[in-house]
């Protein structure tokens, strides 16, 4: 079983409301086992909803409570990003999910890099409050732009 963020298969649950459709993932992920989250949703956020960004730090200080998740107007939205976590690694615990695709630079699926927490476009090494949880329970995650390393290292075994 497949873990992947949903607007990545074209749904509409982005934070301005539209969708990050990859068709080569989604080819990619054809006859294959699959099961959608989209994390903010899961957190009890509405779509569309203000741009979030993680301050001072990223996603795995985040979950030690030692950073938190900011929305545009400065409001603090830390528990529903922590929340949408904890439903999502629930969701693929029961169902065995081992690896999941998820989208590059969210503050929420982001596994390299997300936004520095400015709301300025600038980028840092981190990675979102999900895809820190999933990695600490034992689930490889991966983005939409790895997906040779996805076909190399998971596709062969
Ligand atoms: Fe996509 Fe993840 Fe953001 Fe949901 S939380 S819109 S799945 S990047």
């Amino acid at each position: 079983m497949i873990a992947v963020s949903a607007c990545l298969l074209g749904e509409n649950c982005k934070y301005n409301g539209q969708n990050n459709y990859n068709r080569r993932l989604i080819e990619l992920l054809e006859g294959k086992e699959i099961i959608t989250i989209c994390p903010e949703e899961l957190g009890g956020l509405s779509t569309p909803r203000l741009a979030a960004e993680i301050i001072d730090g990223d996603g795995k200080d985040v979950l030690l409570g030692e950073a938190k998740v900011i929305n545009k107007n400065n409001e603090d939205i830390t528990a529903n990003f922590v929340k949408g976590a904890n439903k999502s690694i629930n969701l693929l615990r029961k169902k065995n999910c081992s690896f999941a695709i998820l989208k590059a630079r969210s503050p929420s699926c982001g596994s390299k890099q997300i936004y520095d927490g400015s709301f300025s476009a600038k980028k840092k090494a981190g990675i979102g409050v999900t895809a820190a949880l999933l990695e600490k329970e034992g689930i490889r995650v991966y983005n939409e732009e790895e997906l040779d390393e996805v076909i190399f290292k998971e596709y062969h075994k």
